[in-house]
């Protein structure tokens, strides 16, 4: 190791710790390598010699062999007030980094090459009480932070069953069923979908819960709510602002169900899939046949495309064209709102119009779709006025597994209980983070 790879060597520690872990209905000791959160964020703002007012986007995800708690620093460059406002949250902890913001390429802070590892284990499954160890070691209920994954993630950290229970939501409290069958006019005066979920919510679910004898078949009458929310915040503070809806989910999410639970079935496989192929877009199947982030942005903006007379004779264009027009709206809203920074556009017209035409293509609304038609526009009104959801995106902590198997392969011991892993593992996370600085 260089010097330079050797920077946060110190701030990394090993246990052995009891995890829920794959292949297995066991738990069993596997090592851990972890830092302190604070001490770890003290450390890279002090090495990256920043200045000013910092925002902390915490990721999770799991993904070639390891699960990873990993974390972004971002300078919040143009409204101190806004960072201040997020630490106010944690009884105690207020931002102590002086006034005086910075301006930097915000899209930069975001990439996987800036990405702090802030523990990692290998082979355990995505469990609540696996991230309860986590975030107990790293005790990051310490810092002011947002959190952003998928939506099983969000979950669990809520304390909540899964996207097939009664409530589905991690943001509001509407069942299954309003989500799924509701039609528009119904849908617009949906009152379970008006109260943001607080943690006062989720704590008082979870009690009604205990109180119920902890019976996961009464869990619907606890809004679906099996243990209590992970992340320590005040009882008014909402899971919208806390963690924001993960913008790539979001988008592979619409592109995909509109593609395959609409499309297919109207035109028949092989006539749909020719508006990727003349694109020339592959999909993937090794999770199902999907189209990944950059496929998905190309289908959008190419939309038109779908005006096709090899691809739409025998269906006819106007069975064709709510699809086209919702792709078309989507591209609108990634454009303006999903991006680093937000560009001015009236969300609520464009959701609203969204809403018709995503009708009209007889889909079913998904939860995805749901957060988008439901929580988008509220969702930015949590970020600063010129923030998309591109600077909270979840992209980075899906990235990290590639980035982070480069270190480990100078690393690697393939016995997960042999003497020397923790040491291998500990020193390929300090180098990986040290040269993320
Ligand atoms: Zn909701």
């Amino acid at each position: 190791m260089t010097e330079n790879s050797k920077t946060l060597l110190d701030i990394y520690h090993q246990d052995q710790v009891e995890f829920d872990v794959e292949n297995s209905g066991a738990k069993e000791k596997r090592t851990v390598i972890w830092a302190n959160a604070e001490e770890l964020i003290e450390s890279v703002i002090e090495k990256r010699k920043l200045e000013g007012f910092y925002l902390i986007k915490i990721m999770a995800d799991g993904g070639q062999g390891f699960f990873k708690v990993s974390m972004t620093i971002l300078p919040a460059n143009d409204d101190p007030a806004y960072d201040s406002n997020l630490a106010d949250h944690i009884p105690g902890k207020r931002s102590r980094y002086a006034e005086g913001g910075m301006v930097g390429k915000r899209a930069n802070w975001t990439s996987v090459k800036k990405l702090i590892m802030l523990a990692i284990v290998p082979k355990i499954k995505e469990t609540y009480e696996n991230l309860k160890v986590l975030f107990d070691l790293t005790q990051l209920n310490n810092v002011p932070f947002k959190f952003v994954a998928y939506f099983k993630l969000l979950l669990i950290v809520n304390g909540q069953q899964t996207a097939t229970s009664t409530y589905p939501c991690p943001y509001c409290f509407v069942t299954l069923d309003e989500l799924r069958y509701r039609d528009l006019e119904e849908r617009n005066v949906m009152p379970s979908a008006d109260i943001l979920k607080t943690y006062g919510h989720l704590k008082d679910d979870h009690s009604r819960f205990c109180a119920d004898g902890k019976n996961k078949k009464l869990a619907r009458y606890s809004n679906s709510t099996v243990n209590p929310p992970l992340f320590r915040e005040k009882d008014d503070f909402t899971m919208l602002e806390k963690c924001p809806p993960p913008e790539l989910h979001l988008l592979q999410g619409f592109v995909n169900h509109l593609f395959w639970s609409g499309l297919v079935p109207i035109l028949g496989k092989e006539r749909a899939l020719l508006w990727p192929k003349k694109l020339n877009i592959i999909h993937k199947g090794y999770h199902g046949e999907v189209f990944e982030g950059n496929a998905c942005r190309i289908l959008l903006k190419e939309a038109e495309r779908l005006n096709d007379t090899e691809i739409c004779q025998e269906c006819g264009y106007f069975r064709i064209f709510p699809f086209i027009a919702a792709f078309k709206i989507m591209d609108q809203l990634v454009e303006n709102c999903f991006r680093v920074e937000r560009r001015p556009c009236n969300v609520e017209k464009l959701v609203g119009d969204f809403h018709k035409v995503v009708e009209s293509t007889g889909v079913t609304i998904t939860l995805k779709l749901h957060v988008i038609l439901t929580h988008l526009k509220g969702s930015l009104e949590f970020l600063n006025a010129n923030t998309g959801l591109g600077l909270w995106s979840e992209q980075a902590g899906e990235s990290v597994h590639h980035e982070f198997l480069k270190y480990w392969d100078r690393y690697k011991i393939n016995a997960i209980d042999a003497p020397s892993y923790g040491e291998k593992l500990r020193r390929a996370v300090a180098e990986f983070s040290s040269l993320h600085i």
